[in-house]
């Protein structure tokens, strides 16, 4: 006789219900993130005995009618998940249709449920679904779950004492509640509240509802875009840490993880401003297309697949740094402060590189690390403003130099794109710009003629002395010294990128992102040694260095601890 056998549905859904739930605060993890997907916008969790006794969760949303609430009971029936690629681009808490059946084999779950026409009510005991009834409920859904494990008593032995479980849900529902500002959700122990959020949509706001307003007056709010990724969130001031991660909170598309990755680059972010034993608070939000993160890859979804981690890494490290450093502008050993008397005093173009007249010495990159390595032995330290110690150049584009703690990759076209922008935002006298030895005629399509004559005053501002000549024609004088030499293509990209004249502030600001980028080295441009120091050394004294005008990275930084993680020693 054969000895596989198809296994009973209960049995099956025994075996999932050790997956999904394996405590009573996955259970509330999981009614929660249904009433989320449901749409509500108020949420009640009360919890008694630890959660194993009694968990009830009331929300506003959907609710179901009679032929759902008996599908939602079977194994792999969603509502969310309809074809197979949704898979990669989900958008929804949950997806995979086994948390309903699985905590109803393991503890009598009462439903009662009003889809905004009848209330209903069905009561599912160790998996045996009873028929529906109709019910005075009010719209939206509550679910509560009794006598968890009743039936599974080895595994009841293996839960911790009520107040742990009890603390569990807390961490649980804490979490998602600041995952979604805009859901009031209100947690209530032993019918006492613990904490109720507004549901006002404001992150600060419910992070005061729970942790109190003390917290929230050390938390500084950070938002940056790189590229495709946003990161936003707040984090804790220096002064304002704990000694274990408890007070780190990190959400990916809004659901709550845990990531040793993104604690790590957080830390990393703090390092040297805090002493050895603190561990940095942050409530961290990370927004990327949905293709880049694999949410499938754990049972309780708690935990994610990054598609590159080494630059989901390099966006939060190089947000929360930049934030640190905006908020105190101090502590940085290896970056000197900036004040806004060094600004004034610096000239616009101090640095420049021109690809005609750069010198293009070939470098020899085994004599510069010797050099270096001369220098790091010498006795006199080096002037607060350059404490770095350049080593070369790799493949005509990037930069790398070390300071006291960290070895430094630095993208020399981003960096430098990132002086110029500055210098070109903070320059009192304008765009400067010389004139041109001879006027140049440029020929334009209809379209741009059109461009021009509504962004007259803005290639003005831009630093440009230019008109229209005959029918399709422009004649330019002047154009702006930091992109002397390449003045028609700057030209050109400004009338194509910098939209609509109306937003005014705006243009001009793009107009100098392209002039910053057509003015700045390239990647491919051989540097001499002066040209590289004077470049890492004006990019130590920049505000926001870490990333480009277009928000793309501009040092990726390594230090003893990474790359022993690296080399896994
Ligand atoms: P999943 O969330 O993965 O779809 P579940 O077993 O958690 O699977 O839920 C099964 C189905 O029951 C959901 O797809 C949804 O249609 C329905 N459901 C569960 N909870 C609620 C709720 N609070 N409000 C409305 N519908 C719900
Ligand atoms: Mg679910």
């Amino acid at each position: 006789m054969s000895k596989i056998r198809v296994l009973g549905n209960d049995l099956i859904n025994k075996i999932a219900a050790g997956e999904v739930v394996e405590r009573p605060a996955s259970v509330v993890k999981e009614l929660l993130e249904n009433s989320i997907d449901a749409s509500s916008t108020r949420i009640e969790v009360e919890i008694r005995g630890g959660g194993i006794d009694y968990i009830r969760v009331t929300d506003n949303g959907c609710g179901m009618e009679e032929d759902d609430l008996i599908l939602s009971f079977t194994r792999h029936a969603t509502s969310k998940l309809t074809h197979e690629d949704d898979l990669w681009t989900i958008n929804t808490m949950g997806f995979r249709g086994e948390a309903l059946p699985s905590i109803a084999s393991v503890a009598e779950v009462d439903v009662s449920s009003n889809n905004g026409e009848s209330g209903l009510q069905i009561t599912v005991n160790g998996g045996e679904i009873s028929p529906v009834k109709p019910a005075a409920a009010p719209p939206g859904t509550s679910i509560i779950v009794k006598d968890l494990f009743f039936n599974i008593p080895a595994r009841r032995k293996f839960l911790k004492t009520n107040v742990t479980e009890g603390n569990q849900i807390y961490e649980v529902v804490s979490k998602i509640a600041l995952s979604k500002p805009e859901v009031s959700i209100s947690f209530s122990n032993e019918n006492r509240q613990v904490f109720m959020t507004s549901g006002d949509g404001v992150l600060i706001n419910t992070v005061r509802s729970i942790y109190g307003k003390d917290y929230a007056d050390k938390m500084i709010p950070f938002d940056h875009q790189f590229g495709d990724i946003n990161a936003h969130g707040l984090i804790g001031r220096t002064d304002f840490t704990r000694k274990n991660r408890k007070g780190q909170s990190f959400f990916v598309n809004n659901r709550v993880i845990r990531s040793p990755l993104l604690s790590a680059a957080l830390e990393d972010a703090f390092r040297g401003l805090l002493i050895s034993q603190e561990r940095p608070i942050g409530i961290i939000f990370l927004s990327l297309a949905p293709d880049m993160v694999d949410v499938n890859v754990h049972p309780q979804k708690a935990e994610v697949r990054f598609r590159n981690e080494q630059q989901i890494f390099q966006v939060l490290k190089t947000a929360v740094r930049e934030t640190l450093y905006k908020s105190q502008n101090k502590g940085f050993t290896d970056i000197p402060s900036s004040s806004s008397a060094s600004w004034a005093s610096m000239k616009p173009s101090s640095v420049n590189y021109r690809t005609e007249n750069a010198v293009k010495p070939n470098i020899d990159w085994n004599e510069l690390f010797n050099e270096s390595n001369h220098i790091f032995e010498a006795e006199q330290p080096a002037p607060p403003s350059s404490n770095f110690k350049l080593m070369g150049q790799w493949q005509d584009s990037y930069l790398i130099f070390q300071t006291e703690e960290t070895l430094e990759i630095m993208d020399q076209h981003a960096a430098h794109e990132r002086i110029l922008f500055n210098q070109l935002q903070i320059s009192e006298k304008g765009v400067i710009s010389q004139e041109l030895a001879v006027a140049v005629l440029v020929e334009l399509a209809p379209d741009l003629i059109e461009q021009f004559e509504s962004k007259e005053k803005l290639i003005r501002e831009l630093g440009y002395e230019a008109q229209i000549f005959g029918e399709r024609s422009i004649i330019i004088r002047s154009v702006p010294t930091m992109v002397a030499g390449n003045e028609v293509e700057t030209l050109l990209e400004i009338l194509d990128s910098t939209g609509e004249v109306d937003e005014w502030g705006s243009s001009f600001d793009k107009g100098l992102k392209v002039m910053a980028c057509k003015g700045a080295v390239k990647a491919g441009q051989k540097l001499s040694r002066d040209e590289m120091e004077e470049l890492i050394s004006e990019w130590l004294k920049t505000p926001e260095k870490y990333t480009c005008p277009h928000g793309r990275p501009v040092c990726i930084s390594y230090d003893s601890l990474e790359l022993a993680r690296a080399f896994k020693r």
